[in-house]
């Protein structure tokens, strides 16, 4: 029975004291992207297994052993998606967006299912913020999206991260280096691990991702991709460190960075975290020039990279980023009777159309425990409504915080409340506005609710 209250092992719920974090970490991301040129793009939880196959690629962990994969009742193979990028693409090359004007550049903020061992930072059901850009080969276009990432970080005010860059060029440079990997794990071949030994015949690069302490010791001595860099490949990575520096973003080059899909070319990159335990890479990307051919369209350079939020959350816990605060009930309403509960109800009504958090009693609880209960939510103000205030048609406003009560006109309450909150409201902003931390400035006035 107790599976009936038990989630599945590595998924996870986000519970309302969690969940507006997330959302506004989202909202940012969000207007982050849209002002790089980034439009939201929706594609299906599922797809046919054969797109992921081809896309991410069958010599990849996710495809070899990560994916949800199962028959539906037609008989046609469905995997959840592991990743964003194939359905992204796939939707590109369905919907001719190639006729759009290029780049197309998308963004999806989305779950992803793979088969895992749960750990912090690793789950079963996880979401990404991803981008894709389709249809540019410019190196421009790499510094770019890598520029929106930093930008969101530092937006956030996250601090430890350091962004590692890399090039694994082009199919034509990447055969000579895969073969010049191949030899040199071929004289280690005794030492590998048993997955390694099975990479070092299909795809020996993967080697250079395992992340067994023998193999990645052996993995330290292997030659680097950027001594087998083709003349145009160079030239693409120079121009993107070029980029990277006008736009003041810190970077080193680490040439052990493969990333674990197969459809990558050129830049590849990772942001990684040393606060938040093994699992330190929060976000990760880069070119995949040939995945459009793969998938039997036309040549399409394109790039992208996806953040994993649920480490994003772990690395703004571990520095104690702190959010703005959830909205507090502007007014809560404590009838006494049903008289009283009716006109509650006609208030409220009033004003939450505009725009105000108000409450009453939906419990029928007597008015110390509404009070109670106002308390603890952090109602920042409250009206008690009895028989005798209906009849004088008079109400008293209690500000929780300093314990001032205001005289009201019932008749006109909503609309003079509505004056008092955006009143306050305004106040509030200003004086975050005079504060010298500009990253909260606006983080608030986005969070700022009633107006
Ligand atoms: P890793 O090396 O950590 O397994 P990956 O190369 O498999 O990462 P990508 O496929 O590039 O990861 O996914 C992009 C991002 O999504 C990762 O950098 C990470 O932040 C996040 N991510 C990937 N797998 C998981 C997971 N199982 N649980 C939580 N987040 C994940
Ligand atoms: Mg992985």
């Amino acid at each position: 029975m107790a599976l009936l209250t038990q989630a599945i092992k590595g998924t996870q719920d986000t519970l309302p004291k969690d969940s507006y974090k997330i959302r506004f970490v989202e909202q940012t991301i969000a207007e982050i992207a849209a002002n790089f040129g980034f439009k939201e793009i929706r594609t299906p939880v599922f797809e046919h297994t054969e797109l992921f196959n081809r896309s991410v690629g069958d010599t990849t962990d996710v495809v070899q052993k990560e994916m949800y994969t199962f028959d539906d009742k037609g008989g046609r193979s469905i995997t959840l998606r592991p990743e964003g990028t194939a359905g992204a693409m796939r939707a590109f090359l369905e919907h001719g967006l190639f006729n759009e004007p290029l780049p197309q550049k998308v963004f999806y903020q989305t779950s992803c299912y793979r088969y895992e061992k749960p750990q912090a930072g690793r789950l079963r059901e996880f979401h990404q913020f991803g981008v894709e850009c389709f249809g540019t080969d410019s190196p421009a276009a790499d510094a770019e999206i890598i520029s929106l990432a930093s930008e969101i970080f530092g937006f956030l005010g996250v601090k430890d991260l350091e962004l590692q860059i890399n090039s694994i060029g082009c199919p034509t440079c990447r055969a000579e280096y895969q073969n010049a990997l191949k030899s040199y794990f071929a004289s280690r071949k005794d030492e590998l691990c048993g997955t390694c030994l099975d990479r070092l015949d299909r795809n020996p690069m993967r080697i250079l991702d395992c992340k067994s302490p023998v193999c990645s010791e052996i993995a330290k001595g292997a030659p680097t991709v950027l001594e087998f860099l083709c003349d145009e490949c160079k030239a693409h990575f120079d121009m993107v460190q070029k980029y990277l520096k006008v736009m003041n973003i810190d970077f080193v080059v680490n040439p052990t960075i493969v990333r674990g899909l197969d459809y990558y070319t050129k830049t590849v990159f990772e942001f990684v975290s040393q606060g938040i335990g093994s699992q330190g890479t929060v976000c990760g990307g880069g070119r995949y020039d040939g995945l459009a051919e793969e998938l039997g369209g036309n040549h399409v350079p394109s790039l992208g990279f996806a953040m994993g939020m649920e480490r994003l959350m772990l690395v703004l816990e571990a520095q104690g980023i702190e959010l703005p605060p959830e909205e507090k009930c502007n007014l809560y309403i404590a009838p006494a009777g049903e008289n009283a509960s009716l006109k509650a109800a006609e208030l409220v009504t009033a004003l939450r159309q505009e725009g105000i958090y108000a409450l009453f009693d939906t419990v029928g609880r007597g008015i110390k425990a509404q009070m109670k209960y106002a308390n603890k939510i952090g109602a920042e103000y409250v009206v008690v409504l009895g028989d005798n205030e209906i009849e004088s048609g008079k109400v008293e406003l209690k500000n929780m915080e300093s314990g001032k009560v205001t005289e009201m006109s019932l008749a006109t309450f909503a609309d003079d409340f509505s004056g008092v909150s955006i009143q306050q409201s305004v106040a509030k902003l200003s004086d975050e506005f005079s504060s010298s931390d500009l990253s909260n400035v606006d983080l608030s006035a986005i969070l700022g609710g009633s107006f």
